[in-house]
């Protein structure tokens, strides 16, 4: 082994060991933001080590150097500058970008090394990788920016189907496979490669295009665990270690995150391909959204009485917390009442708001202690000792309807805030969550409802605390 080929793998196992770290770093919240910049040195190192790889074997002409510190320098400034100006709740449809991002460039490596070599034509061993990473990474491409567009509210949210859907997919589904097949077989007609390309954008739109706009996020999930197998199977074809190592993390990464996604709102991941939920293209369905029979209205001077003469106060955000961005108001809020002695606690649900971990980030950014915030099993075994359940901008994720079968949230793992010895409910109407139900917590004899945007809503309740606190 030549000195070069040593320093280079050396850059490689240590980058991916970085990776490792970094995701190991990410399982907790404490550690996420270490996790993130572990993974971004590891990167960092294996793009070094890939730079000296090009610049000692000479594989780069000088065009192409003058394309790669280019395509360096826009990818570089546009992240940067998305990643910190991007709101909160667009980065669903921000990551989703970055996934067709990755498909996209992983089914480019392959093209253009089929391309490249299409004329002495390849083994077995090397047509299959290259043809699985233009397969893979085209459908992540098209498939995610059809998401990103539903996320984004481009292309209408609800299911979008025809009459006799099933039957193009099948078709195109089908053309796909024997196309690359016969790629595979044959292993230098470009005819038949673009055929494989074209067939597989297709399937990229297919298959999104009938997703519930609630649904966007698993799928999100899913089409970066298939961007990880597109980049490992580019990492095959032009054989680089690193690409392979990377791409085998984010594509195991990525599958286990869409299983805890699809488990938390008790779906299977399947069922979530075929479509249906979340139909509403804003989450507001008109269905009831202000009949306010059966509901008991409070005002801020109201809950601030309660929360100022509770013990034990659980904090419930969803949503409309991060809609509002009031997680520097509801925080506030918090501290007061610890000032005060009284208990306060986060209940946390893993599918609240529109990512995983939407309101862990939410809250740390508003430097909420982690040992503040409890998940679902902890949150549920305090109810039962609770005074003030504060419900704020939350609502599938505390619906009683869950318990019950046959509705949008049956079997739904929820918070059961209804078991609280009062309840209060912060948000604008009775507009449903975004499965597009009803929920009875809202007409529940031990409910409140304080109809007002979080923000403002809890601006007013920290106001009417400190009376009654100070009094
Ligand atoms: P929901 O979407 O169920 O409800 C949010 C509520 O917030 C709405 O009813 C809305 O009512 C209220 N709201 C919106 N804006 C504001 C505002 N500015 N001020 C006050 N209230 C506001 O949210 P949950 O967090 O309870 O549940 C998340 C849903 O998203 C679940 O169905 C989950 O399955 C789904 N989902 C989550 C994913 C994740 O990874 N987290 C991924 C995919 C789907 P109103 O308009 O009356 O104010």
């Amino acid at each position: 082994m030549t000195t070069l080929a040593f320093v280079i793998g050396v850059s490689y196992l240590l980058s991916a060991t970085l990776f490792v770290l970094g995701l190991h770093q990410m399982r907790a919240p404490s550690t996420a933001r270490r996790g993130n910049l572990t993974s971004a040195v590891g990167m960092a190192i294996a793009l070094v080590g890939t730079v000296i790889l090009a610049a000692t074997t000479g594989v780069a002409t000088p065009l192409g150097w003058a394309a790669l510190l280019l395509g360096s320098a826009v990818g570089a400034v546009y992240g940067v500058v998305r990643a910190r100006t991007v709101k909160m709740t667009d980065i669903p449809q921000l990551v989703s970008v970055f996934n067709a991002v990755g498909g996209g460039a992983a089914a480019v490596v392959a093209l253009s090394d089929f391309l490249v070599r299409s004329s002495t034509g390849f083994a077995l061993s090397e047509s299959i990788p290259l043809v699985l990473d233009v397969v893979i990474g085209s459908v992540t491409f098209s498939g995610s920016l059809i998401a990103a567009g539903k996320l984004q509210g481009v292309i209408p949210g609800r299911p979008l189907t025809f009459r006799g859907s099933r039957v193009v997919n099948a078709v195109v589904v089908l053309a796909c496979l024997v196309a690359a097949v016969a790629s595979v077989v044959i292993g230098h007609s470009v005819v038949l490669l673009l055929v494989t390309l074209g067939a597989a954008l297709l399937i990229g739109v297919l298959m999104v295009l009938p997703i519930g706009g609630a649904d966007a996020p698993v799928i999100v999930s899913l089409l970066n665990a298939f961007t990880g197998l597109a980049v490992a199977m580019a990492g095959f074809a032009i054989n680089n270690q690193a690409l392979i190592i990377a791409g085998a993390l984010v594509g195991a990464a990525g599958t286990i995150l869409t299983l805890q996604m699809a488990a938390a709102m008790n779906r299977s991941v399947g069922n979530i391909l075929l479509g249906g939920f979340g139909t509403s293209d804003s989450g507001l369905v008109a269905v009831s959204s202000q009949d306010l029979t059966g509901v008991r209205q409070v005002t801020a001077d109201d809950v601030g009485l309660q929360l100022a003469y509770a013990r034990h106060v659980l904090i419930v955000p969803g949503f409309g917390l991060a809609s509002a961005q009031a997680q520097h108001e509801v925080a506030e809020l918090a501290k007061l009442l610890l000032d005060h002695r009284v208990d306060v606690k986060y209940a946390i649900h893993p599918v609240a708001g529109r990512m995983p971990g939407h309101m862990n980030v939410l809250l740390a950014e508003a430097n909420v202690p982690y040992e503040q915030m409890l998940q679902l099993d902890e949150a549920n075994a305090a109810f039962d000792n609770c005074d003030v359940a504060l419900v704020v901008g939350a609502n599938d994720v505390c619906n009683p309807s869950a318990r019950e079968s046959g509705n949008a949230v049956s079997g739904m793992p929820i918070l059961d805030v209804d078991r609280a010895r009062s309840v209060v409910v912060l948000k604008r109407s009775m507009s449903p969550g975004y499965a597009g139900i009803p929920n009875p917590l809202f007409t529940n004899p031990s409910t409140g409802m304080l109809f007002a945007d979080a923000k403002q809503g809890l601006v007013d309740i920290l106001a009417a605390t400190k009376e009654y606190v100070t009094a």
